[in-house]
């Protein structure tokens, strides 16, 4: 069922500052987190933050390569390769400790991950585009959410959201067993990675479809995951690792938590424009999930004073 709430929604159409979808799903993951990330922009070089930037650079190369690209494979996989040489030149400083060997080594699996997504999807993207990189605004219960879209296409019939990512790793399952939303809000489970990928879909859906004059059941949201499974060059031909690519539908999983992601949204809105930066409502399941993977374990206090508890 679709949501009987208000829906205002188009570019740039609500408040000054909208709050951010990732920003939200930092803040469902632990509060004091959103706070060193967003608020402090405290930056750290972990192994998400890798991923982070390379998910990044999928989707500078591959949003330019849609824009400026007339639709045939040829065309499409030149610009892709001629954009992704200029920002793997423009990022060689940042690699860091990195070996020539490895660079190399990691330079040739992002140029066939990008050569896969042309092959696979290319065309068929850059064909039905209809807003390419944008940024639309969803309000729900006076906040705005600002929803960035990839790729917004259509095949004649139906509506498609892309979203690149690197991997699926924490996007909601296509048909999942339960509503990851609703358990959040009703405190019944945490999973606050899947949550996010849901809020994601929902909010995006209905921004679109309000700025486009569409209807939001005829819009589908997928997670594109450009470097899915990666295996290493065994054959040592010089082709690279081998890169294989996936993608997820996520809106069963919008319309199944349907009002219960306005109320999730809405309440990490409020909790964010309050300063309110305490993980302790939720401080159990924060430490059996969110503590051990992040990225700022070793300066927060919350986690600290914990440890010497024991
Ligand atoms: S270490 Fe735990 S409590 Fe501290 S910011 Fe990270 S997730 Fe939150």
């Amino acid at each position: 069922m679709a949501s009987e709430r208000d829906v205002a929604a188009a570019p740039d159409a609500t408040a000054d500052a909208p709050i951010g979808l990732d920003e939200v799903e930092t803040y469902l993951r632990c509060p004091r987190q959103y706070q060193y990330e967003h608020r402090q922009t405290i930056r750290t070089r972990t192994a998400r933050d890798a991923i982070d930037r390379r998910t990044e650079l999928y989707r500078t190369v591959l949003t330019s390569t849609l824009d400026r690209c007339d639709p045939d494979e040829a065309t499409l996989r030149e610009t892709a390769m001629a954009c992704l040489q200029d920002r793997l030149e423009a990022t060689t400083a940042e690699a860091g400790g990195a070996t020539g060997h490895h660079r190399r080594y990691d330079e040739a699996s992002i140029r066939n991950a990008v050569a896969n997504y042309v092959a696979e999807y290319g065309q068929a993207h850059a064909e039905g585009a209809i807003a390419i990189d944008e940024t639309y605004t969803y309000a729900a219960d006076g906040h705005a959410f600002a929803c960035p879209v990839d790729c917004f296409r259509t095949d004649g019939e139906r509506y498609e959201i892309a979203r690149f990512v690197t991997t699926l790793d924490g996007v909601v399952w296509e048909n999942p067993y339960s509503d990851p939303v609703a358990q959040y809000r009703d405190c019944e489970a945490f999973y606050p990675r899947q949550v996010g990928s849901v809020l994601r879909a929902y909010a995006t859906i209905h921004a679109v479809a309000a700025a486009h004059g569409i209807d939001a059941h005829n819009v589908v949201y997928r997670y594109y995951a450009i470097a899915q499974e990666t295996y290493p060059d065994y054959g040592n031909d010089g082709s690279g690792p081998e890169v294989v690519s996936d993608r997820r539908d996520a809106t069963d999983a919008c319309w199944e938590a349907d009002d219960a992601c306005d109320d999730v949204l809405a309440e990490a809105a409020r909790r964010i424009v309050d300063g309110d930066w305490n993980p302790g409502d939720r401080w159990d399941e924060v430490v059996a999930r969110s503590c051990r993977n992040c990225k700022y374990q070793s300066m927060c206090l919350d986690h600290l004073n914990r440890e010497v508890q024991f």
